[in-house]
């Protein structure tokens, strides 16, 4: 159903239904609100590399600690890191991998060739 017809059976609701519709779009805003803030990759962090199996995501990152003064401060990011992401429905779970690869992940990437 596109839009225009969406608009067309609202306007056919009773005010009671119409505030119960305005409520329910309001906690469905805030909700995509919310997963739209969790995909974000905070600013702190630099990606250096980014690889893809799958549903998961691998990606290299410089990481800023947050210290004022630390060197990361200055733009020397700690790591570079791995870590992993997996999309469940619609929510992002991120995971630290370490300085390497696993061997199985490089394999699994080296079958599908670089990105
Ligand atoms: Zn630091």
């Amino acid at each position: 159903m596109g839009l225009i017809q969406i608009k067309q059976a609202v306007r056919r609701l009773s005010l009671v239904q119409l505030r119960r519709l305005d409520e329910w779009l309001h906690e469905l805003i805030l909700k995509a609100e919310e997963s739209a803030r969790a995909e974000r990759i905070p600013t702190r962090k630099q990606i250096v590399e980014e690889r893809t199996v799958e549903n998961r995501t691998y990606r290299l990152e410089g990481v800023r600690c947050g210290k004022d003064k630390c060197k990361c401060a200055r733009g020397k990011l700690h790591g570079p890191y791995w870590y992993s992401y997996t999309r469940i429905k619609d929510k992002v779970k991120s995971q630290y991998v370490g300085r390497k690869l696993p061997r199985e992940v490089e394999k699994e990437l080296g079958k599908r060739g670089k990105s």
